[in-house]
């Protein structure tokens, strides 16, 4: 793995791998248990470049080499599913903000967000508006007094712990025409709506929430971009949550070998240690051998992308493969951890729940494969 990077992202890697074993990894159980999340940490994970990152620097951020933002996500993935999924989704809003907030917009929500200050929702996928979000159903009508928007949004990461969020509805005009899917800015501080979690198996210090607008007034100059220009935005910060899936599944699954050869050279069984067996090996090479393929293949993503090239063929390969590898790859740790790795007090019991979600958002496995496929043929499968 070292042969794969140069100096600085070395140094980054080892930084902030070591920052997050001494001072985050000590705290997860307790937080998967409670279900709650240490939010006042954050500001010093940006200062590893976490969320400001993906920002242009003339937007405030750090704006850094895709290769380094796939470093960071690795890591934190290593560390705890919960906080890979956290900075990801905060991540997605940044770089929204970035792309598309007027000064008042920046001024109020992303120069906060960058201080660990403000926490931002990304709300697009609907009950009826899964894998197709294009399909969305959300409405919000013009009026003299601000946009009266009438919908719901579901699984939507954090809602409960941030304060405002960008939502993604149909922007009608006051004569009922539609301009198409659009950003808002939605500050819960000014906007009335509803929101209650999901409980749900993976990522337990997050919450999944339904929101619901039932005619919620929302500021006229909330509006984030170009009318209709909201679908294209989202996307563009999905691809890039895309490799950040990817990568964070490289490094549950990194967890997932660390742990498992950790736990197969102390267990002993028939007068020796398991790590002796050669089916308990088999094992473990095959959890290697998938974590660093798929790292390969994460890589390579997040370097087409520094090379200049749209790297959406790539990313798309690298989630579908990362994902579905760490699934593999946590089923594999979990059953050379015996009865111990059904235990919530091991490691593996997370990482096998939490591996469960790497297939799922920002595309699932299905959808990577019909965006490789029409790459490929040429043919859309989709519609
Ligand atoms: C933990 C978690 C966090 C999330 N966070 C957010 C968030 O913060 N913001 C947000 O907006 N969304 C979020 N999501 C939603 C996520 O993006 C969607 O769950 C995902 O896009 C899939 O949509 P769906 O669940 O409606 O599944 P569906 O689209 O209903 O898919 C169901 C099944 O059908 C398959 N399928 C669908 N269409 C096709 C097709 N054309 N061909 C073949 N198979 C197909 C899918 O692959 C899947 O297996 C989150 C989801 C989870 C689980």
């Amino acid at each position: 793995m070292t042969a794969l990077l140069n100096e600085d992202e070395r140094a980054l890697r080892d930084a902030v791998r070591s920052f997050l074993d001494k001072k985050v990894a000590p705290l997860v159980a307790a937080h998967e248990q409670a279900r709650t999340f240490p939010w006042e940490l954050l500001p010093q994970l940006y200062d590893f470049g976490y969320v400001r990152g993906g920002v242009p620097e003339a937007a405030g951020g750090d704006e850094l080499p895709m290769m380094m933002q796939a470093i960071l996500m690795e890591e934190a993935g290593r560390c705890w599913g919960s906080l890979r999924t956290t900075v990801n989704v905060q991540g997605m809003v940044a770089r929204v903000l970035g792309a598309a907030a007027d000064a008042a917009q920046a001024e109020r929500f992303l120069k906060p967000l960058l201080a660990g200050r403000r926490f931002g929702w990304f709300g697009l996928t609907e009950p009826d508006a899964g894998s197709d979000a294009g399909a969305l159903r959300t409405t919000a009508r013009r009026t003299p007094d601000g946009f009266v928007v009438n919908g719901s949004k579901l699984y939507i990461t954090n809602a409960l712990g941030c304060d405002f969020g960008i939502l993604f509805v149909r922007l009608v005009d006051s004569g009922g025409t539609d301009h198409g899917v659009t950003g808002l800015l939605v500050d819960a501080a000014e906007s009335q709506f509803g929101v209650h979690d999901i409980p749900h198996m993976p990522l337990r210090s997050t919450t999944s929430c339904e929101l619901t607008f039932d005619d919620t007034l929302v500021p006229l100059g909330n509006v984030l971009g170009k009318p209709g220009g909201g679908l294209s935005l989202g996307m563009a910060a999905v691809n890039a949550g895309r490799l950040n899936m990817a990568m964070g599944a490289v490094g549950l699954s990194q967890a997932c070998l660390e742990e498992s050869i950790k736990f197969c050279r102390q267990r002993e069984q028939f007068g020796k240690p398991i790590a002796g067996f050669q089916l308990v090996q088999q094992m473990v090479v095959e959890i290697a051998t998938l974590t660093e393929t798929s790292r390969l293949l994460g890589y390579h993503a997040a370097r087409s992308i520094d090379a200049g090239e749209p790297g959406r063929y790539e990313c798309s390969m690298a989630k579908y493969y990362c994902g579905e590898s760490a699934g593999r790859a946590a089923t594999l740790a979990l059953q050379l951890h015996g009865g111990a790795g059904l235990m919530e007090e091991s490691p593996v019991e997370r990482y096998f729940r939490d591996a469960r979600e790497a297939t799922i958002p920002e595309g699932t496995s299905q959808i990577q494969i019909l965006h490789l496929g029409k790459a490929l043929l040429g043919h859309s499968a989709l519609r």
